[in-house]
């Protein structure tokens, strides 16, 4: 079965943030939230001190706290479309204990009450679709796709890349890495 993922070269991000204006289009996303953001991080001391640029997001993970805390089931596996993590909007309460279990804070609450996140474009992956802020992305730093086949772009830069994943020892199994 498909696990689908990102693999983000952060030595191609700019920082432009056109992933982010293409989340909040694409996905309606109310003034005042994201659901994907730029995060920097430097390493290093002068004069050798290397800034990363990383485009973060919910990381579907493939053991999600979010979806073992819900009380009513609303955040759940999508099994059959790459085990992407959703919110069914009209199961949820609003209780918020999965943006509490989130070791990414991904989570918010929407104006309507209901838990939000990045839904991977969902919408659009069913379509054969690229998510919206893969797609344009000017740099083509992000890359989306099944990390269960090995002929996969992203299991072939996984295979040949030096890379990480955010938080590892949380324990989650986030489903989107960075390339150094
Ligand atoms: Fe859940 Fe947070 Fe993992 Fe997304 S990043 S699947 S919201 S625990
Ligand atoms: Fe589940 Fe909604 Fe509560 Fe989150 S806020 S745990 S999705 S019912
Ligand atoms: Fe937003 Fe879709 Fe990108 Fe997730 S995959 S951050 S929902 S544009």
């Amino acid at each position: 079965m498909a696990r689908y993922g990102m693999v983000i070269d952060t030595t191609r991000c700019v920082g432009c943030m056109d992933c982010v204006v293409a989340c909040k289009t694409e996905n309606g996303v109310p003034d005042g939230y994201c659901r994907d953001w730029i995060s920097e991080e430097a390493r290093g001391t002068y004069p050798t001190v290397q800034l990363e640029l990383r485009s973060e997001r919910c990381n579907h993970c493939d053991r999600p706290p979010c979806v073992a805390c819900c009380p009513t089931g609303a955040s759940h596996v999508e099994e059959e479309l790459g085990r992407i993590v959703l919110v069914a909007h009209d199961l949820c309460i609003g209780c918020k204990a999965c943006l509490s279990s989130c070791p990414y804070d991904a989570r918010f609450i929407h104006p309507e009450g209901y838990a939000d996140k990045c839904t991977f474009c969902a919408h659009r992956v069913r379509k054969g679709l690229e998510p919206a802020c893969v797609a344009v992305c000017p740099t083509r730093c992000m890359h989306f796709g099944d990390l269960d086949d090995p002929h996969s772009e992203v299991a072939q830069l996984l295979e040949s890349r030096r890379h990480h994943a955010l938080l590892a020892e949380a324990g989650t199994s986030p489903s989107i890495f960075y390339l150094t």
